[in-house]
């Protein structure tokens, strides 16, 4: 039998704004004592009015218009009532039939195919707080009550558990991008829910929900394992159940958390102590759709077209602001093909913080002009790193520069092929494999300062 999988997200990001959503408490509780950036708004406490961050929506905006959503005319927020001891206030504060944004879309490549993911809405609402449970005790923390969120949903589109992780990791690197949140979902920045069904015909079959997954490593896994098992249960003539499955990463399963038969009541009203909103006149959007930097998709396209650089290599510089903005500055300087080779190959990340482009970018220039090779290179950025030297300086203080005259090393292949004239009487009886070997011996006698390509071509002229 053959399978349709249809997965959907949701996705919560939280903001990185100075302070929480509707009061003034720091939002940056990491290593910070439990329940200490608390006030009366977010604890909870009768007879307190929020106050909704403009910042917040603003975000939230200039993320709608960075991803093609329309933004609503009119919106407000509701209350979702729930019980849990972690929402003191016994509701949430969240949008439910008028969110800020409506549609849009995230354009991501697998496997070298364009796909588009489409997206249903995203709305803006406020975190509850954290349990912690120690031993036989449950303890709340209620530092992160309060902290904004967005919630990004996606249409069920998407086709496959390895495009589930690369949207996500599109989503996390547009966030950076976007300067709205540090995305980390190591750290709950950026927390994924997944609907999945799989299905024998074109309908979409039972969607079974995913919860605690947090990595994208942990997306693709619980996606994977979920998507044979309902296969399976198919393939045995069985129904799937529509339920809500935790992952549990140690034993590599999904389980039954519990059945959803029925859509759980939250009781959503207008919040009163909250004005509607007309954010398309509150904002000048103009002035947002400005701000928006290039994102990795026209970078990974203007990679290609404009620079020359493969698929591959556009995507991993992409991907990353920090690498992006180090890629282009050098290559500025130097042939983009080399640049990007360069930093994905040797720099690395660490590579990224202490060696400024512009130095990456005269070492390059050395190999470029032929002064060494590029294993010299190689053995001459690591002492770049410990040093903080220049590559030129390095170059001359051990005297590393390529031997770069013909007849200097027209002398040192007379001398190899004097030492070794089995091999070049194999050579001259047809065994052309052998020359590599004579090119070994000249790299060596220079230390690997010879120019491979010059002493190949010696060889070959001088036998
Ligand atoms: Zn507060």
């Amino acid at each position: 039998m053959t399978y349709k999988t249809t997965i959907g997200l949701e996705i919560h990001v939280q903001l990185k704004t100075k302070s929480k959503m509707f009061c003034g408490c720091d939002n940056n509780a990491e290593g910070v004592q439990p329940n200490t950036l608390v006030c009366p708004v977010c604890l909870g406490l009768p007879g307190v009015l929020p106050v909704a961050n403009k910042q917040a929506i603003g975000w939230t905006l200039k993320t709608g218009l960075a991803l093609n959503s329309k933004i609503a005319e009119h919106s407000k927020f509701d209350r979702k009532h729930y019980f849990y001891p972690d929402l003191p206030k016994g509701y949430q504060i969240s949008q439910y039939d008028l969110p800020f944004l409506i549609g849009g879309q995230v354009e991501i490549e697998v496997a070298g195919d364009k796909k588009i993911i489409e997206l249903t809405r995203i709305h803006l609402e406020e975190d509850a707080g954290k349990l912690v449970h120690a031993g036989t005790d449950s303890l709340v923390d209620l530092n992160r009550a309060g902290t904004p969120l967005m919630e990004i949903v996606t249409e069920p589109c998407i086709d496959s558990p390895l495009s589930a992780k690369i949207f996500l990791q599109e989503l996390r690197s547009i966030m950076r991008y976007l300067g709205v949140s540090s995305a980390d979902m190591e750290k709950g920045h950026l927390r994924a829910d997944a609907n999945i069904s799989v299905s024998a015909d074109e309908k979409l079959g039972v969607p079974v929900e995913i919860k605690n997954m947090n990595s994208f490593k942990m997306v693709e896994k619980a996606l994977l394992y979920e998507e044979k098992r309902q296969r399976e249960v198919l393939d045995a003539g069985d129904k799937i159940a529509k339920e809500t499955r935790g992952w549990d990463d140690a034993k590599g399963i999904t389980y039954s958390q519990r059945s959803k038969e029925f859509a759980q009541d939250y009781r959503y009203f207008p919040e009163p102590d909250l004005p509607p909103f007309e954010p398309t006149k509150m904002f000048d959007l103009a002035k947002l759709k400005a701000e928006i930097p290039e994102l990795p998709a026209e970078k990974r396209k203007r990679y290609q077209s404009e620079m020359g650089l493969s698929l591959q290599d556009a995507e991993v510089i992409a991907i990353d602001q920090e690498m992006a903005n180090y890629f282009e500055k050098t290559a500025e300087i130097v042939s983009p093909k080399l640049a990007a080779n360069w930093i994905i190959n040797e720099l690395k990340i660490d590579g990224l913080v202490k060696i400024k482009p512009e130095d990456l970018a005269e070492l390059l220039k050395l190999i470029d002009s032929n002064e060494i090779s590029g294993k010299i290179a190689k053995d001459v950025l690591p002492q770049m790193l410990e040093t903080g030297k220049s590559a030129t300086d390095i170059i001359a203080e051990k005297g590393l520069k390529q031997i770069g005259s013909e007849e200097e090393i027209a002398k040192i292949v007379d001398k190899i092929i004097s030492e070794n004239s089995e091999i070049v009487s194999s050579i001259k009886a047809g065994k052309t494999s052998a020359i590599g070997f004579l090119v070994g011996q000249v790299m060596k006698e220079t230390k690997g300062q010879a120019n491979p390509a010059m002493v190949n071509k010696i060889i070959n002229e001088k036998i």
